[in-house]
């Protein structure tokens, strides 16, 4: 048993998945780079051949750097083991590969993350014969309407990364588990510390590690947490497929794991000192940050998180134009244009739901949508900096 068993979670982030008396006592586990891994003898060889985890065996299925990663993850978790994967899109594709086959039946959110979205689309539903239906994000309950006898998988994912619905997850495992149905959720927003996803009743939990676990937008990395039942299904399929984590990047991932209560304490100051700020704007029409009490989602999120990231949007008036935006986006001195989020830095960006949404289209009517990731600058300056853009954004409607 770690020494990290019964602590709370902050302590698990600084000490789980790390053996310093292993390895000449140097703080954090190195980067084993390796292909081959020798063995003393042949019947040593032949019995790590039928070792499923956490153990070296072939650099494919990692070293101690990623073991050591996947270790503290699955113990943020409370889950039985963790896989790490070379990004969070894979991290996403992997469980869905591994529990639906041709003919079964996929329940996915209408708010997941694009490239989910393309995957279940191009690969699961073109080439593997895979039905697929994406549900309302708000549907709690009435989930129970859509499941068919073949309804293999649910995936979640919540908040939406764009548009911020918060699902009543209990809810949907609840009606999940009475259909023996397998629920994945893309947990990312809210990492391991604010949403416990096992806790509420969710098979496989899923991040985008290149996130906040990594923090500073230089690795990419993906995971997925579960417990023993889905060993052999997750696990197979990972080692079929060939996936490999570098171990350079499993060691930003692990260095990143130990400073992300306090950077997301931040992150989460500064977003709802942001979000709060902009819906007072008059240039905002509404702001989707669950965290913001009133703000669309905020009552489940108040009764199932246990805290809020840093990232949300807000809808201009509809009366500002795509060159307002540009204008407003294109000279801000703190925030990057650029995809992803999680980093150190502040990021804006012109979010489109445009061929992502079939069930809940963004409505006719509506304003443009500006998604923020709020970085760790002051948030003084960061205000600065919009209210600035703001100012772009009149000028150019006069
Ligand atoms: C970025 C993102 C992913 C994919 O992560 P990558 O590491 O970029 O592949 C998956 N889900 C969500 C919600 C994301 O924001």
């Amino acid at each position: 048993m770690s020494k990290t068993q019964n602590s709370k979670p902050r302590t698990k982030l600084v000490h789980a998945g790390r053996e310093p008396a292993a390895q000449f006592g140097a703080v954090n586990p190195p980067v084993y780079h390796a292909s081959t891994i020798l063995f003393e003898t042949v019947a040593e060889m032949d019995a790590a051949g039928g070792r499923t985890y956490g153990g070296p065996y072939y650099g494919r299925r990692g070293t101690p750097t990623q073991f050591k990663l996947q270790e503290a993850i699955a113990e943020l978790e409370g889950a039985d083991h963790c896989l790490i994967t070379p990004s969070g899109l894979s991290a996403c594709t992997l469980p869905l590969l591994a529990f639906l086959k041709q003919g079964d039946h996929l329940l996915i959110t209408d708010s997941v993350y694009g490239p989910t979205r393309a995957f279940a689309n191009k690969i699961l539903a073109a080439k593997m014969g895979v039905e697929v239906t994406y549900y309302a994000p708000t549907i709690g309950a009435g989930i129970e309407e859509l499941i068919q006898p073949n309804t293999q998988v649910i995936f979640l994912e919540s908040p939406g990364s764009l548009t911020f619905e918060v699902q009543d997850v209990p809810a949907i495992t609840a009606i999940a588990k009475a259909h023996n149905i397998t629920t994945l959720i893309d947990n990312t927003w809210a990492t391991p510390l604010y949403f416990n996803a096992l806790g509420h009743g969710v098979d496989v939990v899923i991040h985008a590690a290149t996130k906040y676990i990594v923090g500073h937008s230089d690795a990419m990395l993906g995971c997925l947490s579960f417990n023993e039942a889905h060993w052999g299904t997750l696990f197979g399929t990972y080692a079929t497929l060939g996936l490999h984590t570098a171990p350079d990047d499993a060691f930003l991932g692990a260095r990143g794991l130990r400073t992300l209560g306090v950077r997301l304490a931040q992150h989460e100051k500064s977003g709802l000192e942001l979000a709060a700020w902009l819906r007072d704007r008059p240039e905002v029409r509404e702001v989707f940050h669950p965290g913001l009490p009133g703000a669309p989602g905020h009552d489940i999120w108040k009764r199932d998180f246990t805290g809020s990231s840093g990232l949300f949007s807000f809808e201009l008036e509809p009366e500002y134009t795509v060159p307002g935006v540009h204008a407003m986006l294109d000279h801000l001195d703190y925030f990057g244009l650029g995809f992803s989020w999680g980093g150190f830095e502040s990021l804006a960006m012109h979010a489109k739901t445009e061929g992502n949404r079939s069930v809940q289209p963004w409505g006719e009517g509506r304003g443009h949508l500006i998604r923020i990731n709020t970085g760790l600058e002051d948030v003084d300056d960061l205000k600065a900096d919009l209210d600035a853009g703001f100012e772009r954004l009149r000028g150019s409607n006069q």
